[in-house]
Formats: structure tokens, sequence, C-alpha cells
């Protein structure tokens, strides 16, 4: 089967309309094989421009074919903001990742999904437009191609059963989707889900799905309805997050009413369990929040450099100091941030649509290492940056638009901005990708429960 987000066909291409057009801002294209081959055959002027402007490329041993850039643009991008190739030849005549862009697929076992990667201002609009849930419906488009170089590929035995992490994932995702709770407690729930799953996978448990397991079958046909059909058990117990390095009494479930502990059928008094754990946690000290932030920007700077645009927000974050910080007696510009209605509102839904983006992207590769735990930390960790990169847009706006109504220091182009630049930066390379999940297998601001004080800031 083939699933994709649901707003998924609502994606338009907007052509020359395109504010940073992916054939714009130094995109190396990597032509595939077929393309390249019928390029060769193509006669007349088109023919000649298309084997004059590419050229073969060699990076870690592998050749492979591209378009010569003029000033980071496309030669094929002409003067009304569209594609020459496309133009004369047709869509078909494009190579695979012009064709795809922004579509996205990943293999999940015998399954297919497709996604939007949010480095197109669209794709990021469709989704931070949405009010809806995002939710993943089945699809009756083209195959995904084995060898497609634009999709990734499965890395070999699967240490996890795809139906298992398919119900996993889908608990996790009802867990983000829970709206009767803040996105913080949302996420703090999720990392706690993943952290006990985590805990069963190491302890060599077979059944990590409890009473949901029997519907394993019939999986496929009910993927779509994922949020309401992945209920966690109703004595799920969040204590076990608290043990260890957060560890106090003050989260025992002893401090819990008595009536709340003995109803374990419902979902209340779990709600009402945890709430009130997470309440007597310590806050985050200032000294946490800056050696967090530290690390963080230093993880960051370990990428290949891709864009610009990047280089720009990157060196602007290394300036400063994270603004995140008490001045005086005041709170702190992340905590006013955090708490200005005129942009918490606008985040609670974002940050749900990124965490399942990140979610539906990424826990496909538990398959094959088993990290379910590292997938969940890897999406809140990427989260934790962009706020970041949020607060010092917002900050830098209220200084420009200081004349303006505080509700417009931080707008929907500003989160399709931030979004667009961190994701091309982070998403479109391998490279990027895996330079984090190594770096936050040793820092300590990847380990959930300090992303949980970073979340609770
Ligand atoms: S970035 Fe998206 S909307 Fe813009 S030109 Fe590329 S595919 Fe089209």
């Amino acid at each position: 089967m083939r699933y994709v987000p649901d707003h998924y066909d609502l994606f338009e291409c907007l052509g020359g309309e395109c504010e940073h057009s992916c054939c714009l801002g130094g995109w190396e294209v990597d032509i595939d094989e077929e393309t390249y081959r019928k390029y060769q055959e193509i006669k007349g002027n088109l023919g000649d421009r298309l084997r004059h402007e590419t050229e073969d490329v060699e990076e870690d041993g592998e050749v492979f074919h591209t378009f010569r850039l003029r000033h980071d643009t496309c030669p094929f991008f002409n003067e009304e903001g569209l594609c020459d190739i496309q133009k004369s030849e047709g869509e078909k005549a494009l190579c695979t990742i012009c064709r795809e862009f922004p579509r996205y697929t990943i293999p999940f076992g015998r399954d297919e999904e497709r996604t939007l990667t949010l480095s197109c201002e669209e794709a990021a609009r469709l989704l931070f437009t949405k009010q809806d849930k995002d939710t993943m419906v089945p699809y009756e488009g083209p195959e995904y191609e084995e060898g497609d170089s634009f999709a990734e590929t499965d890395e070999g035995e699967e240490l996890l059963s795809p139906s298992d992490l398919e119900i996993i994932r889908r608990r996790a995702i009802a867990l983000l989707q829970d709206r009767w709770l803040t996105i913080d407690e949302r996420i703090i729930r999720y990392l706690a889900y993943c952290r006990e799953l985590q805990a069963k996978i190491n302890a060599g448990e077979s059944d990590l799905t409890g009473e949901v397991r029997a519907d394993r079958e019939e999986l496929p046909s009910e993927k779509q309805e994922a949020e309401a059909d992945a209920p966690l058990p109703a004595d799920f117990d969040f204590s076990g997050l608290f043990s260890g390095s957060l560890g106090s009494s003050a989260f025992d479930t002893a401090s819990v009413p008595e009536e709340e502990q003995e109803n374990d059928e419902a979902e209340a008094p779990t709600l009402l369990r945890f709430r009130e754990m997470t309440f007597d946690m310590a806050p985050v000290t200032e000294e946490e929040m800056k050696t967090y932030y530290d690390e963080r920007l230093a993880i960051l700077e370990t990428m290949e450099v891709l864009g610009e645009e990047w280089q720009t927000l990157l060196d602007q974050l290394k300036r400063w100091d994270g603004g995140i910080f008490h001045e005086g007696k005041r709170l702190s510009p992340l905590r006013r941030f955090m708490r200005d209605k005129t942009c918490s509102l606008e985040r609670e839904m974002a940050w749900e649509h990124l965490m399942v983006y990140y979610t539906v992207r990424y826990f496909p590769r538990a398959l094959y290492d088993g990290d379910l735990l590292g997938k969940a930390e890897f999406a809140v960790f990427l989260l934790m940056c962009l706020r970041d990169i949020e607060l010092l847009t917002y900050l830098k706006n209220s200084e420009e638009r200081k004349d303006r109504p505080a509700k417009e220091w931080w707008t929907l182009s500003d989160r399709i901005e931030v979004v667009r630049i961190f994701t091309r930066q982070v998403e479109h390379s391998d490279g990027n990708v895996e330079a984090i999940f190594e770096e936050l297998l040793f820092a300590d601001c990847g380990r959930a429960e300090a992303l949980i004080r970073q979340v609770r800031h």
C-alpha cells in the first residue's frame, strides 16, 4: 500500500510565482541515469544546451551528473520563472528530482509512504495553514521505483516488525495530536512513551504493542484512522520517565489522590498523574539552558553548509547568546516569547504538525536499528533548534517592526521561512542527518530527560 498526508494532493507548484524557487539558491540537482541518457538524444538547440549545461561531479568516489549552476541558478530557469526543459519537452522530460520535488518517498516495510518536504515554501504553507490533524491516507499515484534517486532506500535486515512499529508510531502521533493538552505536555508524553517502548525493545520483549496487537492483520486499511485508532493502554504509567536522573519522590504516584490511582480504566487519571508529575519537576536553570543552547549550536556546526541562507542564520545564532537567559529580574526573552499570546496559538498548531512530520519521516528508520527513542529524540532536538531560530527571528522582528502591532512580530511567513531554510539545510543531505544522529548519541542535550527540561523551559 502507499500512503500520503491527507493534504498531499492539494500541492501545486507555484512556478514563476514562487519566491524561493528550488531552481535558485544553489540547489545541486542529481540527474538520474535514465534521464541523462535521454538528454543525450534530444536534438536541436535544447539538446545542445542540455549537453553543454550538464557536468560530471565526483563525490566520495561516486560520479553523478548535474546542471552547471550560474550564480547559484539552474541554467534552464528562464525569465518567466519557468523551466525551459519542461516548457519545450513537457514534465516527463524532467529528471526524477525535478519532477518529484517536493515529494519525498519513504519505504516502510511493505508499504511506501510519501511526504511533502518543508523546504518548499508552498508545501510548508499547506501544512502550517492546516487546522485539522495531519493524517496519512491511502494513495493511488505512481509507484516508488527501486533505485529512484529521490527516495530513501531501506537498509537491510529489519530488527522490528513493521506492523508493530506502525502501531507504535500511530500511538506516538496520537499523543502529539491530543489537543486537550498543551504542545509541551504532549511532547513530554511522546518522549515518555518512546522511552518506555525502548526499554521493552532493549529487554528483548516480543510484545511491544499490548492489547491492540490483535488488530495488526487489519492494519493497512485502518492506517488512515491513526489518531482515533491507537489508544494508549489506559494504565500506561508515565512515572517511569521520572526515575533516574530526574527521579524525585515528588513524582511518585503516591502523591496522586487514592481514588484516581484506583481508576486505571480511564484516561483522565493517567493525565492527572502526568500533569502532577511534570508540574512538580524542578524548573530548568539558566545555566542548564545555556549549556543546552551551546550544545545544540555545536551540533548544528558539524553539518556541511548547503546554502548562504543557512550560513547567515548560523552566524547570527553564533553571535547571539541564545537570548534565552534572564535579564536581571525580568523574564528571559525565551519565556516572554513562549508566553506571548499573539504567537503561542500558532506555535501550538505548527509544532504539532512539525512533530508529526518528523515522526512520520524518521520513525521508519527504527526498523533497521531498533533505536526508536533515538528517532523521537532526534525529532524533539530538531524542534528545539527551530525554537532557537524562531526566537532569534522574533527578537529581530520586534526591533525591525517595532512600529507595527506585536502580532506582526511573528507571522505565518516567518514560520514558513525559518522552517524552509532549516529543512533544506538538515534534510537535503543524508550526511547532515547522519551527522546529527551521530552527535546526539553523545550529547547531553539530546537525551529524553534533557529534552523534557528544554521543552519545559
Ligand atoms: S520550491 Fe516548491 S513551489 Fe517553489 S518552484 Fe520549487 S516546487 Fe514549486
